[in-house]
């Protein structure tokens, strides 16, 4: 008979804040000096280690990862009307910062290889939108895009590139860390994210200019005089010396959490081998991610019935098969926390206007026949592939702090949902 899964008596994370001491020493130093503001010598150390780390010229201390990707949009100029080509398949607030700059995100699908902004309908969309200039692109779960040809695809285009690295600090491609890949870019030091500051971002770039800019910006626009005087629009961005206390004291472990999540994905995976799944994809050759989150994906012919609305899900058991839902529906019950795949922005009802490109060429023509997230296409086939994705992945528990036993638990949970 087969053994009994007891309830976890503490939950198992998505991902959690890791603390290792050195953090409340940084605070407390900040405290007993008085440097209780967005100045001092967390921050300047932060900044530092940062470019070191990512092998960047400047670092700007900003109070999100937002933040520094509205700095990032900022600076490359998007103007009110603007079109920005942006990752489809990403959190929110890749694009929104596009948003309060008036610009107009176009979402390009994702490719299968890396779930990562596809290429060849970055390509595509250059032809149907030759004007575009700037592009917004993420490393979702902390597994590097297809950079190269990205990157080759904007050059021809003089157009912009903005990395958002936010889930994918320490990562690298073809040996050079994400955030330094684009023209700006941002990391994120949030709560959940490789390493933490509670909150907390900065912007990454080798233009000194942009820099000085964003630290300007970021702190009212204030200019060199005895009074305050503005003549730029300004922001209260700037990152606080007691969270830059926090990023500070977690720096060094950078690597070891990078180290354990790893050994996280390459336990799923292992784990998984009999199963009809596959685990979120990189680049084996060119890209070593940080595997900040571990997901999978199961084959279509594993999924049983789903359907998703707007807000809630539904699904039937099957013999053999599974889903998205039943799955994390039964994690959930043991006390283990998984997540749906960020759900495509062009499934979003707030940017369900927006433009959409696939490698076909307009995604909308489609995509507009449907509403909701569980929607198919006629012969029950999803319509391209971020919806494809989000309808048969999720993502796995992924804690740093999970242990072997625990994970082996987790594994055996998932068999048996397919049971
Ligand atoms: C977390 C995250 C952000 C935003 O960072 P915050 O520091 O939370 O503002 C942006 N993009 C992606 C892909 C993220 O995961």
């Amino acid at each position: 008979m087969a053994k009994k899964i007891e309830k976890f008596p503490s939950k198992i994370w998505l991902s959690s804040p890791t603390m290792h001491g050195p953090e409340i020493k940084y605070m407390t130093e900040a405290y007993q000096t008085n440097w209780m503001s967005t100045v001092g010598e967390n921050l300047n150390e932060i900044e530092r280690l940062a470019c070191e780390k990512v092998g960047c010229q400047y670092a700007v201390g900003l109070s999100s990862g937002t933040a520094a990707l509205h700095m990032a949009v900022k600076l490359a100029g998007v103007q009110p009307g603007d079109r920005v080509f942006c990752s489809d398949m990403t959190f929110g607030a890749t694009v929104n910062p596009v948003r309060y700059e008036g610009g107009e995100p176009v979402f390009i699908d994702t490719e299968y290889d890396t779930w990562n902004m596809d290429p060849i309908a970055l390509s595509k969309a250059f032809e149907l939108y030759p004007e575009v200039n700037v592009v917004v692109v993420a490393h979702l779960y902390g597994t590097p895009c297809k950079m190269n040809e990205i990157r080759e695809i904007c050059n021809q285009h003089g157009a912009v590139l903005i990395e958002d690295a936010a889930e994918s600090l320490g990562a690298t491609y073809k040996g050079i860390q994400t955030g330094k890949l684009g023209k700006y870019n941002a990391i994120s030091f949030n709560g959940n994210k490789i390493i933490t500051g509670s909150s907390g971002g900065m912007l990454l770039t080798d233009d000194e200019e942009a820099a000085q800019k964003v630290r300007k910006w970021s702190t009212q626009a204030r200019e060199n005089a005895p009074w305050y005087q503005h003549e730029e629009l300004g922001y209260n961005y700037r990152m606080s010396n007691v969270i830059a206390g926090v990023v500070r004291g977690q720096f060094p472990y950078l690597e070891e959490h990078i180290a354990q999540k790893k050994a996280i994905y390459e336990r799923y995976r292992d784990g998984f081998l009999d199963l009809p799944i596959e685990m979120n994809p990189y680049d084996v050759k060119n890209s070593e991610p940080n595997f900040w989150l571990s997901c999978m994906l199961i084959h279509p012919q594993a999924m049983c019935k789903q359907v998703r609305g707007e807000r809630e899900a539904l699904y039937i058991s099957e013999p053999g098969k599974s889903c998205p839902t039943e799955i994390l529906e039964t994690l959930a019950k043991y006390n283990a926390e998984g997540r749906p795949i960020w759900k495509p922005m062009h499934m979003q009802p707030i940017y369900r206007m927006n433009g959409f490109v696939t490698r076909e060429g307009n995604g909308r023509g489609k995509t507009n026949a449907y509403i909701n997230g569980g929607a198919v296409g006629k012969d029950n086939k999803p319509l391209d592939v971020g919806m494809d994705i989000f309808r048969r992945g999720l993502c796995l528990p992924s804690d740093n702090k999970m242990t072997p036993e625990i994970q082996d638990c987790i594994i055996e949970i998932i068999k048996r949902c397919f049971l």
